[in-house]
This record gives C-alpha cells, sequence and structure tokens, in this order.
C-alpha cells in the first residue's frame, strides 16, 4: 500500500469515528450539572463549558438551573439522582442544604464534585474544583488600595465601605476574609476609615449576591454616614454587587463635577462590568476562566469514574464542616483598565465585540 492510499484511508476511518461521534459520546454515561442562576453569565459560561468539554470525553450531560431558589435546585438534583448519572457537578445556590440528597447519591454509587463552591456539611462530596477564593479577596483589596493611591493620593484616612458576598455561600467569607487581611492593617493604622462602622460578614453579607440588595445598603450608608464626608471606595465582591453600588454613588453626584468616582471592585469580569471599567467607572474586576474551571472539572470526573485519583493541589483549606475536601485550586487574575484587553481578549474568552 503507498502512503497516500494509506493517509486517505486513515482519513476514511477518522471520518467514520467522527461521524460516529455523537453516539459514542453517550457511551460514558450521563453527569448532572446543577449551576444555580442563569441570572449572572458567569454561571452560564461555566455550564456551556462543561457541556463542551464533557462531550469531548464521551459524556453526556445533564444541565439544570434554578434561579437561586434552594427547593429547585435540590429538586433538579434529586431527579438526576433518579434517573441514574454517573456524577454530580454541583454549585450550590446554599451549600449546606443537600446533606440528604448527596447522602443517597453516594449510596447509589454516584461520585460527588463540589463546582467552584464548597458543598459544607456532607461528608459524600468527593472532590471540590475551584480558584483560590481567599486569593481572590486579596487581590480584590490590593486592587482597592492601589485605587486609592491613585485617585485620591493626598487623602488621610480614605473613606471606604465593605460588602460581602451571599453569607449561604463559604466562597463569600473567604473573599472577605482574604480583602480584611489587606484592609484591616490599614484600618488599623489610620490609613483606611470605615464611616458606617458596618464591618463583619454578619453585617456586610449581601443575600443571594443580589445587586438590588447592594444598591438599596449603598443607598442607606451614604445618606446615614455621609452628610459630610466623602467616600473613595467600596470593597464588591461581585460584579454584580459592583454595578449596583455604583448605581448608587452617580445617584447621588459621584462621579460628576469635582465628585471623583470611589474605587469600586468586582469579581467575574461580566460585560456589563468590563464596559464599565472601560468607562472609567469601575475600577476592577478578577477574571475567572471558567473554561479552565470547566477543564480541571471534567478532568476530575473522568479521573474518578476510571478509578483513578483526579489531579489535586490542595489537601488543607476547604473544611466542609465534616472532612477535608481535596481540592484544585486555579489562579485568579486581577483586571482593571490597564489589563482587560490583553487577559480577556487575547485570551479568547471575548471578542473585541462584545465588549464595544
Ligand atoms: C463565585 C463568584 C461569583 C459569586 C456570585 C461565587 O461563589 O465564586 O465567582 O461572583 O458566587 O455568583
Amino acid at each position: 500500500m503507498n502512503l497516500t492510499r494509506r493517509g486517505l484511508m486513515v482519513l476514511a476511518g477518522s471520518a467514520a469515528t467522527l461521524s460516529a461521534m455523537p453516539l459514542l459520546a453517550q457511551d460514558k454515561g450521563t453527569i448532572g450539572i446543577a449551576m444555580p442562576t442563569k441570572s449572572s453569565s458567569r454561571w452560564i459560561s461555566d455550564g456551556n463549558s462543561m457541556v463542551e468539554a464533557f462531550a469531548a470525553a464521551g459524556y453526556a450531560a445533564d444541565l439544570q438551573y434554578a434561579e437561586d431558589d434552594i427547593p429547585t435546585q435540590l429538586n433538579q438534583i434529586e431527579n438526576m439522582i433518579t434517573s441514574g448519572v454517573k456524577a454530580l457537578v454541583i454549585a450550590a445556590i446554599d451549600g449546606t442544604t443537600l446533606s440528604n440528597a448527596l447522602e443517597n447519591a453516594a449510596a447509589a454509587g454516584i461520585k460527588i464534585i463540589a463546582y467552584d463552591r464548597l458543598i459544607r456539611d456532607s461528608g459524600a462530596v468527593d472532590y471540590y474544583a475551584t480558584f483560590d477564593n481567599f486569593k481572590v479577596g486579596v487581590q480584590q483589596a490590593t486592587s482597592l488600595v492601589e485605587g486609592l493611591r491613585a485617585r485620591f493620593p493626598d487623602v488621610k484616612p480614605w473613606n471606604i465601605e465593605l460588602f460581602g458576598g451571599s453569607p449561604d455561600d463559604n466562597n463569600a467569607f473567604f473573599f472577605y476574609n482574604g480583602a480584611m487581611s489587606v484592609l484591616q492593617p490599614m484600618i488599623d493604622a489610620g490609613d483606611i476609615a470605615v464611616p458606617s462602622g458596618q464591618m463583619g460578614m454578619d453585617v456586610v453579607g449581601t443575600l443571594r449576591w443580589d445587586g438590588a440588595v447592594a444598591q438599596a445598603r449603598m443607598d442607606n450608608l451614604l445618606s446615614s454616614n455621609y452628610g459630610d464626608k466623602t467616600l473613595h471606595g467600596a470593597l464588591s465582591p461581585y460584579d454584580g454587587l459592583s454595578i449596583g453600588i455604583l448605581s448608587s454613588v452617580k445617584g447621588v453626584g459621584y462621579g460628576s463635577g469635582d465628585l471623583a468616582m470611589p474605587i469600586v471592585t468586582g469579581q467575574d469580569c461580566e460585560i456589563p462590568s468590563v464596559k464599565s471599567i472601560i468607562a472609567g467607572e469601575q475600577y476592577s474586576s478578577i477574571f475567572k476562566d471558567t473554561r479552565e474551571l470547566a477543564r480541571v472539572t471534567v478532568g476530575m470526573v473522568d479521573a474518578v469514574l476510571a478509578g483513578g485519583e483526579p489531579e489535586i493541589n490542595d489537601t488543607t483549606t476547604y473544611d466542609n464542616g465534616v472532612k477535608v475536601v481535596p481540592s484544585y485550586l486555579l489562579e485568579p487574575t486581577p483586571v482593571d483598565a490597564s489589563n482587560w484587553e490583553a487577559v480577556l481578549v487575547g485570551s479568547g474568552y471575548y471578542t473585541a465585540d462584545q465588549l464595544a
């Protein structure tokens, strides 16, 4: 057989393989993917990336969104268990409410991966795939301080307010604690003040990461504490909250005349916030490449279902109250006006058109 003919046969063989792929893709079974909500675009990207990556690895996926409603998510997970999924990948709305369902899943031999958010109070969680959440908080606060230094070089103390994420999401505490590891020493040294005095996750948390709640809280903070003071910054842990905080401050005149826009941080690099960064309103965000998280998660599931050990890089940080869940932590990347294009367009995460 000459080479050309052989090459043609190989090509014909791979064409046959390709056309058979949709069938083969079902062969390794179905994975249940439970995502919290479609109201934030990051979870849509997570879901899409996972369905694609699972298909490429030979699995079908049952992807469900629960619109931030806890009973809906529980119901979806119970249905996935009944339908015989091989593994569950869960980004929990409330990380403490799934224990019973997960016990049933584990008893049925279903593997359980906590996706991005730790599932608490359950021994049934096998692995956790996420970003370095403490580092996210450190990066948010570091960016806040950089912005304060650049925009308000002669002010002491800088007046800031603190916003936390949803208290039922374990990540919210990691973000807040990471941020406070940078801010608390500066508060103690008198470089930063929190005029409202509102500090601690029990006070600054924002249930369900709701931007409208953050906006209303910022309205109240401004009217009660800033009669004779200027706000210089707000620690915001998520872009959806940042948009609410920015609406509030703009509503009382910040960002126009001689009232400079406060430094407002964020997370997820959602398109409205990247546009706001480009327009000089939101100061920064944190990029978490959901394509990478999906890749790591699919690799984990594939390894566990093959009876092997997935790659992990952290065995100490994520104690869920019952066990320390072996984890893989990805690196977050701070984004601001200086690097959004290189990070977000350069990596192909967004096209330039999407951000125009
Ligand atoms: C995620 C963040 C996200 C937040 C709100 C957290 O658990 O880690 O990326 O901003 O939920 O959806």
